[in-house]
């Protein structure tokens, strides 16, 4: 058994000291900390520990099931400290679970191929919505990660942006577990596509969705607009290095 207000207390800690380190490798790499956000990927606890880490000053939480993220946001959205709180789909979603999202996420992270940018375009519009989509690439290139592969992104940009239903954001990219040689490439090479693709669709592609616990402070310092973090935020068997 956790004691809550210890709990409540370790959740307040850590979250000073992402942000504490968030500033500093901003500041390593001449960036302005107000240029990064964060979102505390709550795939692994309750809907009572969102609410702990929404107190603790946590407002932007991810999700990567879509079962999941009904339910978390069905059950707290009788909370008044959960108005405004937004609630991302971070993981691989399937064509036949879109619309349990849609309506429901702020930020689809995962359109990982033009059929599912097609097929959440399709069902946004016909529920006259739109929305804010991030294309996942697979910039690493290993076989295990799903994602456009660049080139293949490179050659679809143009139609994937002009869909309607959906507006896309901007980039992400999950990097190679435990090699931070290979993480760096990997956020930098995120960069550099957006930069180009940028330049190619005329749109600002203004998010970068790359980081977490264990590569959060390369990505800042790659140029991460959004990181993603799960058992730094929640575990407290996890030791921030
Ligand atoms: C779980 C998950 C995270 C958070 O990972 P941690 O290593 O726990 O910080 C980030 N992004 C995605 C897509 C995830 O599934």
């Amino acid at each position: 058994m956790i004691d809550e207000a210890d709990y409540a207390r370790f959740l307040v800690r850590r979250r000073e000291e992402i942000l504490e380190r968030i500033g500093a490798a901003a500041a390593r790499a001449g960036r302005d900390a107000g240029e990064v956000g964060a979102i505390a990927v709550s795939k692994t606890v309750s809907e009572r520990e969102v609410l702990l880490a929404r107190r603790a000053g946590w407002d932007a939480f991810g999700e990567n099931r879509p079962q999941e993220l009904v339910r978390k946001t069905e059950a707290l959205s009788g909370e008044p400290e959960m108005a405004g709180v937004r609630f991302d789909m971070i993981g691989n979603l399937q064509k036949n679970k879109i619309n349990q999202v849609l309506g429901r996420a702020d930020l689809i992270h995962s359109i990982s191929s033009s059929h599912l940018a097609e097929a959440v375009s399709t069902r946004s519009a016909a529920r006259s919505l739109v929305s804010d989509v991030l294309l996942e690439v697979n910039v690493s290139g290993e076989a295990s990660k799903s994602g456009f592969a660049p080139d293949d992104l490179r050659a679809e940009v143009e139609r994937v942006v002009g869909l309607p239903g959906i507006r896309v954001r901007g980039l992400m990219t999950m990097a190679p577990a435990g090699d931070a040689d290979a993480a760096r490439r990997t956020f930098c090479g995120l960069r550099e596509l957006a930069e180009e693709l940028r330049a190619r669709t005329g749109l600002s592609l203004e998010v970068l969705s790359c980081g977490m616990s264990d590569d959060f402070e390369l990505a800042v310092e790659e140029g991460s607009t959004l990181v993603r973090l799960g058992r730094c935020v929640f575990d407290q068997g996890y030791a921030l290095r």
